[in-house]
Protein backbone atom coordinates (compact mmCIF):
# COMPACT_ATOMS: atom_id res chain seq x y z
CA UNK A 1 0.00 0.00 0.00
CA UNK A 2 0.84 3.70 -0.70
CA UNK A 3 1.25 6.64 1.31
CA UNK A 4 -2.37 8.35 2.25
CA UNK A 5 -1.23 11.76 2.52
CA UNK A 6 -3.66 14.68 4.33
CA UNK A 7 -2.71 18.18 2.70
CA UNK A 8 -4.41 21.20 4.25
CA UNK A 9 -4.29 24.40 2.24
CA UNK A 10 -4.38 28.48 2.96
CA UNK A 11 -3.79 30.89 0.79
CA UNK A 12 -1.94 34.02 2.76
CA UNK A 13 1.57 31.96 2.39
CA UNK A 14 1.61 31.40 -1.35
CA UNK A 15 4.29 32.77 -3.25
CA UNK A 16 3.14 36.38 -5.27
CA UNK A 17 -0.07 36.98 -2.57
CA UNK A 18 0.60 39.73 -0.05
CA UNK A 19 -2.96 41.38 -0.53
CA UNK A 20 -6.37 41.16 0.81
CA UNK A 21 -7.16 41.67 -2.77
CA UNK A 22 -5.94 38.44 -3.50
CA UNK A 23 -7.76 36.61 -0.41
CA UNK A 24 -11.20 37.60 -0.43
CA UNK A 25 -13.95 36.44 -2.56
CA UNK A 26 -15.22 39.59 -4.80
CA UNK A 27 -12.02 41.50 -4.92
CA UNK A 28 -9.83 42.49 -7.64
CA UNK A 29 -6.90 40.03 -7.69
CA UNK A 30 -8.97 37.15 -5.90
CA UNK A 31 -9.10 35.11 -9.04
CA UNK A 32 -5.31 35.12 -9.05
CA UNK A 33 -5.04 34.27 -5.52
CA UNK A 34 -7.09 31.42 -6.16
CA UNK A 35 -4.99 30.45 -9.21
CA UNK A 36 -1.53 30.99 -7.23
CA UNK A 37 -2.97 28.51 -4.09
CA UNK A 38 -3.82 26.26 -6.75
CA UNK A 39 -0.51 25.86 -8.38
CA UNK A 40 1.31 25.41 -4.53
CA UNK A 41 -1.40 22.84 -3.96
CA UNK A 42 -0.65 21.03 -6.83
CA UNK A 43 3.11 21.07 -6.16
CA UNK A 44 2.41 19.56 -2.89
CA UNK A 45 0.28 16.93 -4.71
CA UNK A 46 3.27 15.92 -6.83
CA UNK A 47 5.50 15.76 -4.26
CA UNK A 48 3.60 13.12 -2.28
CA UNK A 49 2.89 10.92 -5.42
CA UNK A 50 6.71 11.45 -6.23
CA UNK A 51 7.61 9.86 -3.05
CA UNK A 52 4.80 7.20 -3.13
CA UNK A 53 1.46 8.35 -2.09
CA UNK A 54 -1.32 6.53 -3.56
CA UNK A 55 -4.20 8.43 -1.74
CA UNK A 56 -3.93 12.31 -1.50
CA UNK A 57 -6.96 14.57 0.21
CA UNK A 58 -6.44 18.38 0.11
CA UNK A 59 -8.73 20.40 2.54
CA UNK A 60 -9.41 23.54 1.82
CA UNK A 61 -8.95 26.18 4.47
CA UNK A 62 -9.25 29.65 3.38
CA UNK A 63 -12.08 31.85 4.42
CA UNK A 64 -15.44 30.61 2.98
CA UNK A 65 -12.93 27.12 2.38
CA UNK A 66 -13.69 27.69 -1.62
CA UNK A 67 -11.07 29.10 -3.33
CA UNK A 68 -8.99 25.86 -4.60
CA UNK A 69 -10.04 25.26 -8.68
CA UNK A 70 -11.87 22.23 -8.45
CA UNK A 71 -11.02 21.63 -12.18
CA UNK A 72 -7.53 22.86 -12.06
CA UNK A 73 -6.28 20.79 -8.98
CA UNK A 74 -3.83 17.95 -9.71
CA UNK A 75 -6.51 15.08 -10.63
CA UNK A 76 -4.78 12.35 -8.46
CA UNK A 77 -6.43 14.26 -5.26
CA UNK A 78 -9.39 14.42 -3.68
CA UNK A 79 -10.30 17.77 -2.30
CA UNK A 80 -12.64 18.67 0.99
CA UNK A 81 -14.08 21.79 0.07
CA UNK A 82 -17.04 24.36 1.72
CA UNK A 83 -18.68 24.51 5.18
CA UNK A 84 -20.10 23.67 7.90
CA UNK A 85 -17.63 21.52 9.06
CA UNK A 86 -16.36 20.24 12.29
CA UNK A 87 -12.61 21.06 12.02
CA UNK A 88 -11.21 24.37 10.52
CA UNK A 89 -8.27 23.63 8.06
CA UNK A 90 -8.19 19.60 8.88
CA UNK A 91 -11.35 18.43 8.06
CA UNK A 92 -11.52 14.64 7.05
CA UNK A 93 -8.36 13.96 8.64
CA UNK A 94 -8.50 10.25 10.83
CA UNK A 95 -5.99 7.85 11.79
CA UNK A 96 -5.92 6.55 8.57
CA UNK A 97 -3.62 9.05 7.06
CA UNK A 98 0.45 8.62 7.20
CA UNK A 99 1.19 12.04 6.98
CA UNK A 100 0.10 15.58 6.61
CA UNK A 101 1.36 18.82 5.29
CA UNK A 102 0.79 22.50 4.93
CA UNK A 103 0.99 25.18 1.97
CA UNK A 104 -0.04 28.72 2.04
CA UNK A 105 0.32 28.82 5.52
CA UNK A 106 0.77 32.10 7.17
CA UNK A 107 2.02 33.48 10.85
CA UNK A 108 0.29 33.72 13.96
CA UNK A 109 -1.63 37.39 14.74
CA UNK A 110 1.12 39.72 15.75
CA UNK A 111 4.14 38.42 14.03
CA UNK A 112 6.54 41.37 12.80
CA UNK A 113 7.31 41.01 9.13
CA UNK A 114 4.80 38.23 8.82
CA UNK A 115 2.90 38.29 5.82
CA UNK A 116 -1.00 38.69 6.40
CA UNK A 117 -0.55 37.68 9.39
CA UNK A 118 -3.53 36.62 11.83
CA UNK A 119 -4.59 33.41 13.68
CA UNK A 120 -7.74 32.46 12.03
CA UNK A 121 -9.66 35.27 11.99
CA UNK A 122 -8.17 38.47 11.68
CA UNK A 123 -10.89 40.79 12.85
CA UNK A 124 -11.21 38.56 16.23
CA UNK A 125 -8.49 37.16 17.81
CA UNK A 126 -5.55 38.41 19.33
CA UNK A 127 -3.75 35.36 20.30
CA UNK A 128 -4.92 31.63 20.80
CA UNK A 129 -3.13 29.32 22.96
CA UNK A 130 -3.49 25.88 23.87
CA UNK A 131 -2.32 24.25 27.04
CA UNK A 132 -0.59 27.99 28.01
CA UNK A 133 1.54 28.12 24.82
CA UNK A 134 0.96 30.50 21.76
CA UNK A 135 0.70 28.84 18.26
CA UNK A 136 0.58 29.79 14.76
CA UNK A 137 -2.18 27.58 12.29
CA UNK A 138 0.45 25.18 10.98
CA UNK A 139 1.25 24.20 14.67
CA UNK A 140 -2.68 24.05 15.69
CA UNK A 141 -3.62 22.29 12.64
CA UNK A 142 -0.24 19.87 13.29
CA UNK A 143 -1.92 18.96 16.88
CA UNK A 144 -4.97 17.91 15.34
CA UNK A 145 -3.34 15.70 12.93
CA UNK A 146 -1.14 14.75 16.13
CA UNK A 147 -4.48 13.54 17.71
CA UNK A 148 -5.40 11.09 15.25
CA UNK A 149 -1.80 9.52 15.32
CA UNK A 150 -0.87 11.45 12.27
CA UNK A 151 2.66 13.74 12.03
CA UNK A 152 3.16 17.15 10.51
CA UNK A 153 6.21 16.81 8.08
CA UNK A 154 5.94 19.90 5.91
CA UNK A 155 5.21 23.27 6.04
CA UNK A 156 5.13 25.84 3.14
CA UNK A 157 4.78 29.79 3.48
CA UNK A 158 7.12 32.61 3.88
CA UNK A 159 10.41 32.58 6.06
CA UNK A 160 8.03 34.13 9.29
CA UNK A 161 5.82 31.02 9.39
CA UNK A 162 8.29 28.21 8.31
CA UNK A 163 10.53 29.32 11.34
CA UNK A 164 8.11 29.91 13.81
CA UNK A 165 6.25 26.14 12.86
CA UNK A 166 9.80 24.76 13.50
CA UNK A 167 10.26 26.72 16.93
CA UNK A 168 7.73 24.40 18.05
CA UNK A 169 7.95 21.29 15.53
CA UNK A 170 11.71 21.31 15.03
CA UNK A 171 11.88 18.63 12.26
CA UNK A 172 9.18 19.43 10.08
CA UNK A 173 10.50 20.58 6.66
CA UNK A 174 9.94 24.18 5.52
CA UNK A 175 9.48 25.65 2.24
CA UNK A 176 10.12 29.10 2.38
CA UNK A 177 8.89 30.94 -1.03
CA UNK A 178 8.44 34.54 -0.20
CA UNK A 179 10.34 36.84 2.70
CA UNK A 180 8.13 39.98 3.96
CA UNK A 181 9.32 43.36 4.68
CA UNK A 182 5.97 44.17 6.22
CA UNK A 183 2.54 42.73 6.32
CA UNK A 184 1.16 43.97 3.31
CA UNK A 185 5.15 43.70 1.39
CA UNK A 186 7.45 40.88 0.51
CA UNK A 187 10.00 39.43 -1.77
CA UNK A 188 8.69 36.12 -3.69
CA UNK A 189 9.70 33.33 -5.75
CA UNK A 190 8.45 33.43 -8.93
CA UNK A 191 5.57 30.97 -8.54
CA UNK A 192 7.20 28.29 -10.81
CA UNK A 193 9.97 28.79 -8.26
CA UNK A 194 7.89 28.18 -5.60
CA UNK A 195 6.29 25.03 -6.94
CA UNK A 196 9.16 23.65 -7.32
CA UNK A 197 10.63 24.18 -4.34
CA UNK A 198 7.43 22.65 -2.58
CA UNK A 199 7.23 19.74 -4.79
CA UNK A 200 10.46 19.01 -3.90
CA UNK A 201 10.46 19.57 -0.44
CA UNK A 202 7.03 17.43 0.14
CA UNK A 203 8.79 14.49 -1.19
CA UNK A 204 12.12 14.44 0.87
CA UNK A 205 9.88 14.74 3.99
CA UNK A 206 7.41 12.15 2.99
CA UNK A 207 10.85 9.85 1.58
CA UNK A 208 11.81 10.59 5.34
CA UNK A 209 8.88 10.02 6.99
CA UNK A 210 10.58 7.48 9.60
CA UNK A 211 11.82 10.55 10.94
CA UNK A 212 8.91 12.46 12.11
CA UNK A 213 6.63 11.72 15.26
CA UNK A 214 3.11 12.50 15.42
CA UNK A 215 2.64 15.86 17.82
CA UNK A 216 1.85 15.47 21.45
CA UNK A 217 -1.30 16.08 22.30
CA UNK A 218 -2.34 16.66 25.80
CA UNK A 219 -5.93 14.99 26.99
CA UNK A 220 -8.25 17.18 28.16
CA UNK A 221 -6.44 20.00 26.35
CA UNK A 222 -7.13 23.81 27.14
CA UNK A 223 -7.65 26.31 24.69
CA UNK A 224 -7.84 30.17 25.19
CA UNK A 225 -9.10 33.01 23.06
CA UNK A 226 -8.12 36.49 23.44
CA UNK A 227 -10.19 38.36 21.53
CA UNK A 228 -9.96 42.26 20.25
CA UNK A 229 -13.67 42.98 22.03
CA UNK A 230 -15.55 42.42 25.14
CA UNK A 231 -18.45 41.79 22.53
CA UNK A 232 -16.85 38.70 21.52
CA UNK A 233 -15.63 37.44 24.42
CA UNK A 234 -19.74 37.81 25.94
CA UNK A 235 -21.27 35.53 22.91
CA UNK A 236 -17.89 32.79 23.18
CA UNK A 237 -19.42 32.64 26.80
CA UNK A 238 -22.55 31.41 25.69
CA UNK A 239 -20.96 28.01 24.69
CA UNK A 240 -21.58 25.25 27.34
CA UNK A 241 -18.26 25.14 29.40
CA UNK A 242 -16.75 28.23 28.16
CA UNK A 243 -14.58 30.09 31.06
CA UNK A 244 -14.39 33.90 30.95
CA UNK A 245 -10.97 34.52 32.30
CA UNK A 246 -10.63 38.39 31.45
CA UNK A 247 -12.90 41.03 29.89
CA UNK A 248 -11.32 39.63 26.13
CA UNK A 249 -10.30 36.31 27.37
CA UNK A 250 -12.09 33.17 27.29
CA UNK A 251 -10.86 29.86 27.95
CA UNK A 252 -12.52 25.90 27.33
CA UNK A 253 -10.88 22.55 28.05
CA UNK A 254 -12.56 19.60 27.09
CA UNK A 255 -11.39 16.19 25.52
CA UNK A 256 -9.01 17.07 22.23
CA UNK A 257 -11.85 16.31 19.78
CA UNK A 258 -14.58 18.72 21.69
CA UNK A 259 -11.46 21.04 21.58
CA UNK A 260 -11.38 21.50 17.86
CA UNK A 261 -15.28 21.67 17.45
CA UNK A 262 -15.11 24.33 19.95
CA UNK A 263 -12.44 26.16 18.18
CA UNK A 264 -14.72 25.74 14.90
CA UNK A 265 -17.71 27.43 16.42
CA UNK A 266 -16.68 30.09 18.42
CA UNK A 267 -14.10 31.29 15.55
CA UNK A 268 -16.61 30.18 12.20
CA UNK A 269 -19.57 29.94 13.31
CA UNK A 270 -21.22 32.17 16.13
CA UNK A 271 -22.53 35.33 13.57
CA UNK A 272 -24.24 38.17 15.55
CA UNK A 273 -24.76 41.91 14.42
CA UNK A 274 -25.13 44.39 16.91
ZN1 LIG B 1 -6.32 32.07 5.06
Amino acid sequence: MGLKVFISADIEGTAGVVSLLQCVPGEAEYEMGKRLMTGEVNAAVQGAIDAGATQVVVCDGHGNMQNIIPEELHPEAELVRGAIRESLQMQGIDNSYDAFLMTGAHAMAGTHKGVLDHSWVSRMVYSIRIDGRTLNEPCLNAITAGFYGVPMVMVSGDKATVEQTQAVLANVKGAVVKEGYSRYCARSLHPEKARTLIRQTAREALENLAQFKPAPVNDPLCMEIDFYRTDMADAAELVPGMKRLGSRTVSFTGEPEQVFRVQELVLYRLKYEL
